[in-house]
């Protein structure tokens, strides 16, 4: 056994978190006796994103793609518009292409094996979990930053959660952990408790399920768990924006890359500012786009917080004097069509000032 759980009342603890799941769970879309499919949509739109954010996102893309065949043979683009505002777009990708997968490889199953699973793109060991546990009732581990949070603080446990190798103990303490009887309602209790009660900061110990149990609350030091190196600070990067329109009101757009950052989705044209003067903004534009433009007047700046890295973007009118489009992915298209391709969240905003 492992030494964290010397002298932990188990059964009883699996007891206390599974009856208050089951009491006070919250009312959530997935939560309705889901496919397989439909936790793993869900697990994916709700990494590194808030419940509330999700719940529009997964009815809407779940009545685009009510299975995994119409996902299969969606055309990327429409899934990247029903993705649209919610971040993260190569999880979209992923599971798309992992869907495409299950179809060919597995006749439309998803698979219920770790192995199995866990050759699928974008498929990482908390997803893999949440599928075998919620959909398969399998006991295995589904650890993200929330259950590191209430096992750290349950199990006075104070190794650092930002390293790799304390996910993989936390994940060894809950296969011992986890009720076999009901691993669904086990893993998504601890979920449920990270996000409810065993809070980041101020947790609601008074009210607290599996109080009695806790060792952190036991020794007053709940608040100072779990212990996090601090990460990197993000690199910011600015940008100018020129909003450019051509004599018959059409507003130029552009695809970005099939890979990398928010690949393939679409953007107004946005000029480094750290790599050029603003006044060889006009130089820098044409070589470019061939387009020349002049009188940039700021109208909004936008700050936009990636996970490693922050925009700066100052946005402007302007007006185009001249030069013929010359570029391989951008375009003048009618305002009333900006709607039918996918932006990301801050070039929505800039859309909204159009
Ligand atoms: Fe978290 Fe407090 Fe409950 Fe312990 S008693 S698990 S610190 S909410």
């Amino acid at each position: 056994m492992n030494k964290h759980l010397d002298k932990f009342p188990i059964q009883s603890f699996q007891n206390s978190l599974i009856h208050w799941f089951k009491k006070e769970q919250r009312d959530l879309p997935w939560r309705k006796d889901p496919t397989p499919y439909e936790v793993w949509v869900s697990e994916i739109m709700l990494q590194q994103t808030k419940v509330e954010t999700v719940i529009p996102y997964y009815k809407h893309f779940l009545s685009k793609f009510p299975t995994l065949d119409t996902l299969a043979t969606a055309e990327e683009q429409e899934v990247l518009k029903a993705w649209e505002g919610l971040g993260y777009y190569s999880r979209a990708r992923n599971l798309q292409n992992a869907v495409r997968e299950v179809v060919e490889q597995y006749g439309g199953s998803v698979p219920d094996t770790k192995e199995e699973l866990g050759n699928l793109k974008g498929v990482g060991p908390y997803t893999q979990g949440a599928i075998l546990s919620i959909a398969f009732q399998k006991p295995e581990p589904a650890v993200d930053g929330n259950v590191m949070r209430v096992l750290s603080r349950t199990l006075l446990i104070t190794d650092d959660i930002a390293k790799g190798k304390t996910r993989s103990l936390f994940e060894s303490i809950v296969r011992e952990l986890i009720s076999k009887n009901d691993p669904s309602a086990f893993n998504q209790g601890l979920m449920e408790l990270g996000a409810l009660v065993c809070t980041p900061k101020s947790p609601s110990c008074l009210l607290c399920p599996v109080q009695e149990h806790c060792r952190a609350f036991k020794e007053g030091i709940q608040e100072s768990l779990p212990v996090k190196s601090s990460k990197k600070v993000q690199a910011v990067v600015n940008y100018y924006v020129p909003i450019v329109k051509d004599d018959r009101g059409r507003v130029l757009i552009q695809q970005r890359p099939s890979t990398g950052l928010l690949a393939n989705l679409w953007e107004f044209p946005m000029i480094p500012i750290d790599t050029i003067e603003k006044d060889n903004m006009s130089l820098w534009y044409e070589a470019e786009y061939g387009l020349i433009i002049t009188n940039f007047q700021q109208i909004e700046s936008i700050r936009h917080v990636f996970s490693h890295r922050i925009w700066d973007l100052q946005v402007g009118m302007c007006r185009l004097n001249g030069g013929a489009l010359d570029h391989p992915s951008a375009m003048f298209i009618p305002l009333n069509e900006l709607e039918t391709y996918p932006f990301p969240v801050s070039h929505q905003k800039i859309k909204k000032l159009l």
